[in-house]
């Protein structure tokens, strides 16, 4: 799969709708006067931070936004309809930059912000507004303004849906490679000094940020400004994907450890879901498999899930209990706005 932590865009706002050139027609008067009305306001690009995205990914399949224009304006005085809006849905932590990359045009940090990102044009003016005292009988109209236009980068600070935990060696890099083949352009993802593993999982139709945890705990130590970042991070976590080697000394103890460092963390990391797998099955015969489980979930006080995250084995099990404790994700239906409803058009990933 394809993973984009940011998407380039083309946005253009409505154009105004033309303004009308009308006479009065009434009868037994011969000349009525202009009352050709104005055109419509065009539509505009407006972006709206939405609770439950958590990546641009959709973006890739619609690139090109464009608002409706306005109506025409019309006899007797009718100015045209305004364009429907077009509102464009993101994750919270959205940032819309500039084409050269040099400068944040908007900054999404909370679920509701909505802004009105480009105008629509106004609607030109109707004959019925160019008539003076000494012209009476103007076919002079606008027509309309045109809207804005811009290509844009949307760009998206990944947040972590799941954490992974255990011990070095417990197998968690190789898990995070194999259920996200994200790997090479998650790495090139430089929002931190240091940068964390983080991948995203395509699971049964959801997709969800997985990140190693411990690495950002070791992360967190090294420099000042990543805290924030790690705290999101956590906040934003629904469940722990805890890694037990089966192969390691004594499984119950290491599960033990870890535990011990999320507890001295701090963070409400202890309080989350966790999900707990005995990793590396593949090294083990089943009788011991069962042993080192039973041994584990007595340990732990949890259902045991037997993993090898390098033949896969007991992976789809582990994932499927991930995208249940992460809970379905939130959006709407991509509209490209050629319906004639007046409700603004809404789009969103997902
Ligand atoms: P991390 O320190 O938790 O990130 O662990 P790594 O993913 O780096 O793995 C540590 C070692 O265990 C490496 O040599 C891996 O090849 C090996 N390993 C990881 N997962 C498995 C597995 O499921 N089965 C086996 N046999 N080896 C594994
Ligand atoms: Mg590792």
């Amino acid at each position: 799969m394809h993973f984009l932590d940011q998407a380039k865009i083309f946005v253009r706002s409505g154009t105004g709708g033309p303004g009308a050139v009308s006479f009065r027609r009434e009868k037994f008067i011969e000349y009525g006067g202009p009352d050709g009305g104005d055109g419509g306001k065009g539509g505009d690009i407006v972006f709206e931070a939405v609770p439950g995205l958590n990546t641009l990914i959709d973006f890739r399949y619609t690139q090109h936004f464009r608002a409706q224009r306005g109506k025409g304006g019309a006899g007797a005085n009718r100015t045209g309809g305004g364009g429907r809006d077009l509102v464009i849905k993101v994750p919270v932590g959205t940032q819309v930059i500039s084409e050269d990359k040099e400068h944040v045009l908007l900054d999404f940090t909370k679920a509701g912000q909505r802004e009105v990102f480009l105008r629509g044009g106004d609607g030109g003016r109707g004959n019925a507004s160019y008539k003076t005292s000494t012209n009476r009988a103007p076919r002079q109209h606008g027509t309309g303004w045109p809207g804005d236009e811009a290509w844009v980068w949307l760009r998206l600070k990944l947040l972590a849906d799941a954490g992974l935990v255990g011990l070095p060696n417990a197998g968690k890099s190789t898990f995070i490679n194999r259920v996200s083949n994200a790997k090479a352009k998650v790495g090139d993802y430089a929002f931190t000094t240091t940068r964390p593993q983080l991948g995203v999982v395509s699971h049964k139709g959801r997709e969800f940020v997985l990140a190693d945890i411990p690495g950002l705990i070791e992360g967190a130590a090294e420099g000042a400004g990543i805290g924030d970042r790690f705290l999101g991070h956590i906040e934003r976590c629904k469940v722990l994907l805890h890694l037990v080697d089966a192969h390691g000394d004594d499984p119950a103890a290491a599960y033990r450890i870890v535990r011990d460092e999320l507890e001295a963390y701090g963070a409400g990391l202890v309080a989350k879901p966790e999900v707990i797998a005995l990793n590396k099955v593949d090294l083990l015969d089943d009788e011991l498999t069962d042993a080192l489980s039973a041994e584990l979930a007595e340990a732990s006080g949890a259902p045991v899930l037997p993993l090898s995250g390098a033949t896969g084995a007991g992976l789809e099990a582990v994932l499927d209990r991930l995208v249940e404790a992460i809970g379905p994700a939130e959006g709407g239906v991509p509209d490209t706005g050629e319906d004639s409803s007046e409700e603004p058009v809404e789009w969103s990933p997902l």
